[in-house]
């Protein structure tokens, strides 16, 4: 059975197979979660960065993971939050449901995921939750891999609005 864990953390410490990043479309670096973790990784993986010609929103880019103690990095384009009538649920869960596929076809087996969106991109952190916490839960549910999914949250906020998401069951509206 897949788990699905919650840590507050900074995810750059995570001993985890991939890390998920929390690009800009440019893939070239940001602030943020993508600012530490290419501080922690180092100057190679902006280099492969460089290779990849960016990525649209909603998609996902797979890297090395370079200094970091994850293998890989997985960064994904979420969209800035514009009041919700520009499609940026549909493209928050793409985020979710894109990274998890490339998860799989690279044989990840633990993977670690920020709360995406909910920064700089000011999408609403109660409803992002929901829609991670859906994706993940309908993605786990018939494929194997990956085996592990932890939701890395920044603050105390977020850890316990995981919590209590995770809790409820996955059939409440
Ligand atoms: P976005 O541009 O997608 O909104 P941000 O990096 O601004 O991305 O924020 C996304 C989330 O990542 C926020 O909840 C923020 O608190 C969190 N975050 C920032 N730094 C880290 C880190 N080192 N580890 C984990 N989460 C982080």
């Amino acid at each position: 059975m897949p788990t699905i864990d919650i840590v507050q953390a900074d995810i750059t410490t995570l001993a985890v197979d991939a890390i998920v990043n929390a690009a800009n479309s440019s893939l070239l670096g940001g602030g943020g979660v993508d600012g530490a973790i290419h501080r922690a990784a180092g100057p190679d993986l902006l280099a492969e960065c460089r290779t990849l010609g960016g990525c649209p929103t909603g998609e996902a880019r797979l890297t090395g993971g370079y200094r970091l103690p994850a293998r890989f990095v997985i960064h994904t384009v979420g969209p800035v939050w514009h009041g919700g009538n520009r499609g940026e649920d549909a493209l928050l869960a793409a985020c979710y449901r894109r990274s998890l596929e490339l998860a799989a076809a690279h044989r990840v087996t633990s993977i670690a995921f920020p709360a995406i969106s909910t920064g700089v991109y000011r999408f609403p952190p109660e409803r992002a939750c929901r829609i991670a916490v859906r994706e993940v839960r309908t993605f786990l549910a018939d494929r194997p891999l990956p085996e592990k999914v932890v939701f890395c949250c920044f603050s105390a906020e977020d850890l316990s609005r995981y919590e209590q998401a995770l809790a409820e069951s996955p059939d409440q509206p």
